[in-house]
């Protein structure tokens, strides 16, 4: 149990009024679930005539922020509904222990950071001006306060490899070793966002796609010469967002992709923009004609404890 201070970075129940005013909850994500009640048990123990002992739990998982009624007597309210189990918690929303209104009840402001959304899908099924309309089980019709709502396509992996029965990852990409070779079969690798080398997958982008899509078949060629594949090796240098054809934002990274302080925008970005897109293409057209000549940038250290965690391939 914590005093709630300012906006909290982790989703916080405050107490608000009687006799337990301010007194607030701060959950861990992925922790069990916190009790609220009146008896010894409860994580936010609150000693009035309408609560339980064990009243209500509430958890934070990768669902988001879930509150549910234990079988209380009185009853929990979220905004004035009586609830039952797996309630989503969104920020700003009113929770009762015991009825709404009575001295004896306990009414909890639920504050949930911008950064907590539940994973659960589809998430959103509207914008609003100033907050987007949610679209679960969980969550139907919520608003989730929202200053700048910005609408965009998710990358995702074909089920191919999934449905061969190959080793994958949680997302479907086939798992490799460092050569981008299937650590079920030696005769199978893997290139760009559907791969999963080691376990430790390079960012789903055409900055990756493309270098590794040429280490993928020189892997390949070592194979058919008798020779070792080389271990991938990938320099990233930074992510483009473009907004229309005439402005863009440039974070530059380090070559392992991390990023530093250091952003270009504007008009001068969407220019990099256009200069990178007509550079792919060219570099594909170059490599037709002159196989070989494909340049990429190399280094980019994968993370250390990739060497203790590499797959070993027949
Ligand atoms: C809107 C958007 C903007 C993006 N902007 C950027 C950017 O600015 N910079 C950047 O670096 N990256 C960007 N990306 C990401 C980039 O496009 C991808 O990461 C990259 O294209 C991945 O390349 P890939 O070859 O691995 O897969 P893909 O380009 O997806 O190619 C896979 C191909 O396999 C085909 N396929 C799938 N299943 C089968 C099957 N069973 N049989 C036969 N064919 C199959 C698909 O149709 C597809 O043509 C963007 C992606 C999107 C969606």
């Amino acid at each position: 149990m914590s005093q709630s201070s300012g906006s909290p970075t982790a989703p916080t129940l405050v107490v608000t009024g009687g006799p337990f005013d301010g007194q607030a909850l701060t959950l861990a994500e992925g922790a069990a679930a916190q009790v609220l009640g009146s008896g010894p048990e409860a994580q936010l123990r609150l000693e009035l005539g309408n609560i339980d002992a064990v009243h209500a739990r509430v958890v934070w998982d990768k669902r988001g922020v879930l509150i549910s009624d234990a079988g209380s007597s009185t009853g929990t309210y979220v905004n004035g509904e009586k609830i039952g189990s797996d309630r989503a918690l969104q920020n700003g929303d009113r929770v009762f222990l015991g009825p709404p209104g009575s001295k004896q009840s306990a009414k909890l402001l639920a504050m949930v950071p911008a950064t907590v959304v539940a994973s659960e899908e589809p998430l959103v099924l509207a914008s609003e001006a100033d907050a987007v309309v949610l679209d679960s089980s969980l969550s139907a019709g919520a608003m989730l306060p929202s200053a700048l709502t910005v609408w965009t396509a998710g990358f995702g992996v074909p089920e191919l490899a999934a449905r061969s029965g190959l080793s994958t990852d949680p997302l479907g990409r086939l798992l490799t070793d460092e050569t981008l070779t299937s650590v079920d079969d030696p005769r199978i690798v893997a290139a760009g966002d559907a791969s999963a080398p080691s376990g430790q997958p390079l960012r789903m982008s055409c900055q990756a796609a493309g270098p590794l899509g040429v280490q993928a078949a020189n892997t390949v060629l070592s194979r058919i010469a008798g020779t070792k594949p080389a271990p991938l090796s990938q320099a990233f240098v930074g992510q483009c967002i473009s907004l229309g054809r005439s402005y863009g934002t440039l974070q530059l990274s380090r070559t392992d992709d991390t990023p530093v302080n250091a952003v270009l925008g504007g008009r001068v970005t969407a220019s990099i923009k256009e200069a990178i897109c007509k550079a792919t293409v060219w570099s594909i057209r170059r490599e037709a004609a002159k196989p070989g000549s494909y340049f990429w940038l190399k280094g980019g250290k994968r993370p250390e404890e990739l060497a203790s965690d590499a797959v070993a391939v027949p």
